[in-house]
């Protein structure tokens, strides 16, 4: 007898289709986790509605939090895990002997790639079970898999990403000290993760820019994750506001804003001379007004992108969740089942109703 899972296929943009596929055999490299929540962040939305076109089909989500069903015994002794234990996964797989990976950046890991992301490859490929929408995801062999703190639910757990990727744009990437100013771009649950990691590391000044009705919500709340400053720049200029509260510009400015063509002006405006700009956010475009190149030479700026998320920086960010020190489970929030999560993705695509902060797919059987 096959046992089967359930799953929701993205077979085309806007069509989640719920599947049925067999459990697979778990051999000594591998796992099988149970599916407990998933988190929904931009790329899920853009997924969803074909603006990023990966391939279809495949079973999306790649903030997957989950119980370890079954687990080869290497691969437990590899990722220092048991049966029953709640891991989160990282969206990349990583070798863990190539060049790339003994250096510390998995993302670039030679034996794996875009191809084989989590919530990303194809389900045509055995056992297809290969993303967070559904029941049970598989863990191959060269997955990264992170133990979860007891005190952190399973929801909560999922911005184990997002908080990821405010320790490592916000911090390491910049090299952030003690008594920094730093400005975020971007009120987003990725800016307000960068707010609370730039705090924690000690930054002498915060602030948090957004813009417009949409980001009331968001800048209200910045505060509670570090913000000393949360500015509307629709209403108020971001550099005027800055010096106002500081009396000079920011050591490091963190971009992650989307689709915000005059973010990376902003971003240059507001760093003081020798200052770093990491650029985060993608713009979906070429137009950057308000960009001056020139002001990069003159105020001899460090520019820097960044993209995705290491596994110190993972962590460190389940570590920071479970303390509790800033209340991310009290974010704006919506927990969708396998009905409810195309809606979802529609208004966090901004075309249907208010999109929360953050969004949660929990598959049958694990709801609250
Ligand atoms: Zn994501
Ligand atoms: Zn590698």
């Amino acid at each position: 007898m096959t046992v089967t899972t359930e799953v929701l296929v993205l077979e085309e943009p806007r069509q989640l289709v719920r599947r049925g596929l067999p459990l697979p055999d778990v051999g000594d490299d591998d796992a099988l986790l149970r599916v407990e929540a998933c988190g929904l962040c931009g790329t899920d939305h853009e997924l969803f509605t074909g603006e990023l076109f990966p391939g279809y089909a495949f079973v999306p989500g790649h903030e997957t939090v989950g119980v370890l069903e079954r687990v080869g015994a290497r691969a437990a002794r590899r990722w220092r895990v048991g049966e029953g234990d709640r891991v989160a996964v990282e969206v990349y797989q990583s070798c863990g002997a190539c060049a790339a990976c003994r250096s510390g950046e998995p993302r670039r890991c030679e034996r794996h790639g875009l191809a084989d992301m989590y919530g990303f490859a194809p389900v045509e490929r055995p056992p297809g079970l290969w993303g967070g929408y559904a029941q049970h995801q598989y863990l191959a062999p060269d997955s990264q898999v992170f133990p979860v703190p007891p005190a952190l639910d399973s929801i909560v757990a999922t911005l184990f990403n997002p908080l990821g990727a405010g320790i490592r744009w916000a911090v390491a990437v910049p090299n952030t000290r003690p008594g920094d100013v730093v400005a975020v771009l971007g009120p987003g649950v990725r800016g307000l993760s960068a707010a609370a990691a730039a705090k924690e590391a000690g930054a002498g000044f915060v602030m948090v820019t957004g813009v417009g009705p949409r980001d009331d919500a968001r800048l209200a709340a910045a505060p509670d994750f570090g913000a000393d400053l949360a500015v509307d720049v629709g209403v108020r200029d971001p550099v005027g506001a800055l010096r106002a509260a500081t009396g000079g510009l920011a050591d490091i400015v963190v971009d992650v804003t989307a689709k915000a063509p005059t973010a990376l002006g902003q971003a240059v405006a507001l760093a003081r001379p020798g200052g770093t700009v990491v650029l985060a956010g993608t713009r979906g475009t070429d137009e950057t007004p308000g960009f001056s190149p020139d002001a990069i030479v003159l105020k001899e700026l460090s520019l820097v992108g960044a993209l995705g998320v290491d596994s110190d920086s993972t962590r460190a960010a389940l570590e920071l969740l479970a303390s509790k020190k800033y209340p991310f489970a009290d974010l704006s929030r919506r927990v969708a089942g396998f009905d409810d999560v195309s809606q979802l993705l529609t208004d966090m695509a901004g075309e249907g109703g208010p999109a929360p902060v953050h969004g949660v797919v929990v598959p049958p059987g694990a709801e609250a």
